[in-house]
């Protein structure tokens, strides 16, 4: 029996009966707090490094986080973020890239790629990404240069998503948030993309206020 089939069992058992009452409410329906947009990779827990539970993410994951331009080619990606966005009216949306990426690797060094045409092609979304680090990192070695790559792809993914129409239209009415993240697997550390400075900051500096505001008790009348 493989692990992940045994672990059902252990869910049903153990882990279900606990959170029966969230299961039961979440069973007529879901209001996620996040579009949550991340790679396919097996290292990355979107829930566990968020801290969420089931219902809170609406998570879409694919080979490098790539959000491909809208076009009108109905795509996984574009039906999902149609879905999240106009669907389900989730009020943020997370790009999450990782260290270690192989889809990332294989931007940098094409020759990993032989054998993987539909790899090589989805690739193709990123380029613009890869030639930007490239130009920054003249100079840089190898790591300094897939890191720029992985903050260069996240932030050319948020370009396109703010293509795609139903994006497009809640940026209009100001009312959906836009997130870029890096999770490093081996620290555990996650940076978030501070727009104001081009620069991918921690994220416990990066939304400072807001989880102060949230520790302070509510003002009293
Ligand atoms: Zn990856």
């Amino acid at each position: 029996m493989p692990r992940f089939a045994s672990g059902v069992v252990k869910f049903q058992d153990e882990v279900y009966p606990e959170k029966r009452a969230l299961f039961e409410k979440l069973s007529a329906g879901q209001s996620p707090e996040a579009l949550f947009v991340t790679c396919s990779d097996s290292r990355i827990d979107a829930n566990l490094i968020t801290q969420t539970d089931p219902g809170e993410l609406f998570i879409c994951r694919n080979a490098g986080n790539i959000i491909p331009p809208y076009t009108d080619y109905t795509g996984a990606m574009t039906a999902s973020i149609e879905l999240a966005v106009t669907g389900l009216n989730v009020p943020h949306i997370v790009i999450c890239g990782h260290t270690d990426c192989a889809a990332m690797h294989g931007a940098l060094q094409p020759e990993r790629l032989d054998g993987l045409p539909h790899v090589k092609e989805w690739l193709g979304y990123t380029q613009k990404a890869l030639d930007r680090a490239q130009a920054l990192g003249e100079g840089n070695d190898a790591a300094a240069i897939m890191r720029l790559l992985l903050e260069q792809n996240v932030i050319l993914q948020l370009a396109h998503l703010k293509e795609h129409p139903s994006v497009a239209a809640r940026l209009a009415a100001g009312d959906i948030r836009l997130h870029g993240w890096i999770y490093d697997i081996k620290a555990g550390d996650v940076s978030a993309y501070d727009d104001a400075n081009g620069a991918f900051v921690p994220v416990a500096d990066y939304y400072a206020a807001e989880i102060a505001a949230l520790a302070r008790p509510p003002a009293t009348p």
